[in-house]
C-alpha cells in the first residue's frame, strides 16, 4: 500500500540511461556525432551562421528576400550580417494566433584581438587581446589556440582567417609562469592570477633579415600575413579576429556518454533546435529559430537580440503574407510562446556547495528548464508564468520526453541571464530550456549525450504541437 502511495506521490527524477534501450542508445550517440562533427566547422559566431546556411538551403530554405509573397510551408531564413540569424515555417494558422519560437546564441566566451594588437618584445612577436565574456582568465593560458575571425580592408576586400584548426597548420598559445618561479604569482586571489593585460598571444620568433630594419621579428610576421593575405598593419583595425581553444569536439568517458567540447554555451542548443528545425515539414503555428549573436556580453548591437533586427524579420513575413497592419507585429508577439534555449549549470559534485541539490540541472536527466534566472531575490529575472510553465510539462509528459526544473545555483550565490527576457518584454511567453553543462565558460565544455537529445525532441516537439 505505502510503497505504491509513494510511486503515486513523489516526483521522479531518474537517470536517464536507465529509460533507454540499446537502440535508442544507438540513436543518441549517432546524433550526438552528428552534433560534434558540426561543431568542428562552426567553432564561432560567423562559422556557426555559415554552416546553417548549407544546411538550411540543403533542406529547401530560402533567403525571405528571395519571396515577394509567402504562404504557409514556405521556408525561410534571414541573415544578419553573417553573424546572427532567423529561420522559420509559415504555419497552417493565422500568424495572429502567435509564433513558436526557440531561441539561442552562437557566440561563445572567447578572447578578441585588440584593433592594434600586434608588437615585438625581446625577439618575440606577440598579438593584444580582449577578453570576450565571462571568463576565467588563467584557463586560457597554455592551451592550443586557434585564430578565427575576418580582415576587411579599406577597399571592402574581405578575408576569411582560420589558423590552426587544421592539424597541418601551426596553433598560438599564451605562456604561463614556472612554478619555480611562480612564488608570488601563487599568493595572489585566482581572479588576479593572470592579468587581461597579459593575456599576449605568441605568434613568432624568427627576425626578417635586413640590418636596418627595427622590430625585425613583427616585420617577419607581417611580411608573412602580407604574402598570405595581402595585408598591412593597419588592416587589423578593420578586422574581427577570435582567439578560440584549437581543442575538437571529442566523446568523453569510457562509456562516450558525454561531449567535451569548446563553445557548447550555447551552440549545444543553437545545433539542436537547428537540428528539430530540418526535420519539420509542416507545422500549425509559425514556427522560428532565432540563431543570436552578442549574448555573452549583453545582448547589445545590431546582431544581438536587443536590436530590432528581429522585429524587422517578423514585420517582413507579415508584409510578404500581405496582412499587415498596425500593431500586428505585438498583437502576434503578445500570443507568442517561446523556449530560450540556453544551456543550464549542471550540478557539479566535486562544486557540490554552490549548488542546492533540489532545484539543480543533473547531466543525463534530460533537458533542464529554469522557470526564472537572476540574482539576489531574483533581480532581473524572467519569470516564467506557472499557466506556461504547465503547458510546456504537459507537452513533455505526453510525449514522454525526460526533463528536469532547476535554478542556476544557490540562493545569493551567483546567477545569470539570457535572452529570456527580450522576447518577454515584447509580451511572449517564455521559459529558459537548454541543457545541462560542467565547466561552462571554461575552453571544455562538458554535456550529456542523453540531455542533448531530450533537447533536440523537446525542440521538435515544442514546434510539432
Ligand atoms: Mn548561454
Ligand atoms: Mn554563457
Amino acid at each position: 500500500m505505502e510503497e505504491s502511495l509513494e510511486k503515486n506521490l513523489f516526483m521522479k527524477k531518474e537517470n536517464g540511461w536507465e529509460t533507454v534501450d540499446e537502440s535508442k542508445k544507438e540513436e543518441i550517440f549517432k546524433f550526438s556525432n552528428g552534433y560534434m562533427n558540426f561543431l568542428n566547422k562552426a567553432k564561432t559566431e560567423r562559422e556557426f551562421i555559415q554552416e546553417t546556411i548549407k544546411l538550411a538551403r540543403e533542406n529547401g530554405y530560402k533567403d525571405i528576400m528571395e519571396f515577394q509573397k509567402l504562404q504557409s510551408g514556405d521556408k525561410i531564413y534571414f541573415i544578419n550580417r553573417e553573424k546572427s540569424m532567423y529561420l522559420a515555417i509559415i504555419g497552417t494558422e493565422s500568424i495572429e494566433s502567435g509564433l513558436h519560437i526557440i531561441g539561442s546564441h552562437v557566440d561563445s566566451p572567447r578572447l578578441d584581438l585588440k584593433p592594434n594588437p600586434l608588437y615585438e618584445d625581446t625577439d618575440m612577436a606577440y598579438l593584444k587581446t580582449h577578453y570576450y565574456g565571462g571568463i576565467k582568465k588563467y584557463q586560457w593560458t597554455t592551451i592550443p589556440l586557434s585564430l578565427h575571425g575576418v580582415i576587411v580592408k579599406s577597399n571592402g576586400e574581405k578575408i576569411t582567417v582560420n589558423i590552426g584548426e587544421d592539424d597541418n597548420d601551426p596553433i598560438f598559445t599564451i605562456t604561463d609562469l614556472l612554478p619555480h618561479l611562480a612564488q608570488e604569482q601563487m599568493e595572489k586571489k585566482l581572479k588576479n592570477g593572470i592579468d587581461g593585460e597579459d593575456l599576449n598571444l605568441l605568434v613568432g620568433s624568427i627576425p626578417y633579415k635586413d640590418e636596418k630594419a627595427k622590430e625585425k621579428v613583427k616585420l617577419n610576421i607581417l611580411n608573412i600575413l602580407n604574402q598570405k593575405y595581402g595585408i598591412t598593419e593597419a588592416d587589423f583595425q578593420s578586422s574581427e579576429l577570435e582567439i578560440i581553444p584549437a581543442f575538437k569536439a571529442r566523446s568523453l568517458g569510457f562509456d562516450s556518454s558525454m561531449v567535451a567540447a569548446y563553445g557548447q554555451d550555447d551552440k549545444v542548443c543553437a545545433y539542436t533546435s537547428l537540428a528539430a528545425m530540418m526535420t519539420l515539414q509542416n507545422v500549425k503555428n509559425t514556427a522560428v529559430c532565432i540563431l543570436s549573436d552578442k549574448e555573452e556580453i549583453g545582448s547589445m548591437g545590431n546582431t544581438g537580440m536587443e536590436s530590432h533586427m528581429f522585429d524587422f524579420f517578423i514585420s517582413e513575413i507579415l508584409n510578404k503574407l500581405e496582412i499587415n497592419k498596425p500593431n500586428l507585429l505585438d498583437k502576434v508577439f503578445c500570443f507568442s510562446k517561446m523556449l530560450s534555449s540556453d544551456v543550464d549549470a549542471g550540478y557539479d559534485p566535486i562544486y557540490a556547495s554552490v549548488s542546492d541539490k533540489l532545484n539543480a540541472g543533473f547531466l543525463g536527466k534530460g533537458i533542464s528548464l529554469n522557470k526564472y534566472t537572476g540574482a539576489r531575490g531574483k533581480s532581473g529575472a524572467s519569470d516564467a508564468n506557472a499557466e506556461y510553465v504547465a503547458w510546456i510539462r504537459n507537452i513533455l509528459e505526453r510525449n514522454d520526453i525526460k526533463y528536469q526544473i532547476a535554478e542556476l545555483g544557490k540562493v545569493d550565490i551567483g546567477g545569470g541571464g539570457t535572452i529570456a527576457y527580450i522576447l518577454a518584454n515584447k509580451g511572449a511567453d517564455v521559459i529558459d530550456c537548454g541543457v545541462p553543462v560542467l565547466s561552462m565558460h571554461a575552453p571544455y565544455e562538458v554535456t550529456s549525450k542523453f540531455d542533448i537529445y531530450s533537447a533536440f525532441e523537446t525542440y521538435k516537439t515544442f514546434w510539432m504541437e
